[in-house]
């Protein structure tokens, strides 16, 4: 067996091709996708999503693998560091995983959360594959335990927090920000943009949720309105930039072939 250089023209960084709304339309919207040469990283984060989420990627030579823990499935830690470690040669990433402040209010729960968060770091160390990174109302939060375990090759997906802290993980520290197509209606995220180092700028569309029109299914198709928008806030040519963003891509997502 031997892998296919895929000329992309994009990598939708961060989505969930294994979410039940996609069902039956599955094979129509990785076409499509396809077809405008997008690749795909697919995160499963449940533990009855997981095996899905493995078959489709091998199904599809387009969509990759990321396996995770829905921060708010903190208990379930054990099961997750299984199932990355068994699969761990068919991953291109572990996450998303993190923390959920927003969902999770209770003082000792979030604590368990926060174990849970640094249980799966080690396991990404370990096999040395890029993390991807929720951070819900807790952006400084996860940003500090990152640092103190000095993680390293780390995507920040969807970042809420201040702008100040996207620029500073940046510029000091290589953090990756991929920004979401929810930037057509989010103010935070029109702001955030400008203050991330370019080398460190990725695209998302963390379908079939955030996307241009609230409530509505996102695709990966609609990764190119991220790519308009950030073109027209960075002041910089479309082509020039995806471009950019592209090799950002690859060079932190190396198992991508
Ligand atoms: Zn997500």
């Amino acid at each position: 067996m031997y892998m296919v250089k895929k000329e992309f023209h994009f990598i939708d960084t961060h989505c969930h091709l294994e979410d039940d709304e996609f069902n039956s339309r599955i094979d129509m919207v990785i076409q499509k996708a396809s077809t405008q040469k997008i690749g795909m990283i697919s995160s499963a984060i449940r533990p009855d999503t997981w095996e899905k989420g493995h078959q489709i990627s091998k199904q599809y030579d387009t969509v990759f693998l990321s396996i995770g823990l829905d921060p708010i499935q903190y208990q379930y830690v054990s099961e997750a560091s299984e199932f990355i470690s068994k699969n761990k040669d068919e991953i291109v990433a572990v996450g998303e995983i993190g923390l959920d402040h927003y969902r999770i209010r209770d003082h000792r729960q979030r604590e368990a959360q926060a174990n849970a968060f640094k249980n799966l770091i080690e396991i990404a160390r370990e096999l040395s594959v890029p993390i991807q990174v929720h951070s819900r109302s807790a952006g400084k939060k996860a940003l500090d335990i990152l640092e103190d375990m000095e993680a390293v090759n780390i995507h920040m997906h969807a970042f809420d927090g201040r702008s100040s802290y996207a620029q500073k993980a940046s510029r000091d520290l290589g953090y990756y920000f991929s920004i979401p197509t929810s930037i057509v209606r989010s103010r935070q995220k029109q702001k955030m943009v400008k203050a991330i180092e370019i080398e460190r700028l990725l695209l998302e569309t963390d379908s079939p949720v955030l996307g241009p029109e609230k409530g509505e299914r996102n695709v990966p198709s609609n990764i190119t309105i991220a790519l308009d928008e950030v073109s027209k806030i960075l002041q910089r040519e479309k082509e020039e930039l995806r471009e950019i963003i592209l090799a950002n891509t690859l060079r932190l997502y190396q198992r991508i072939k």
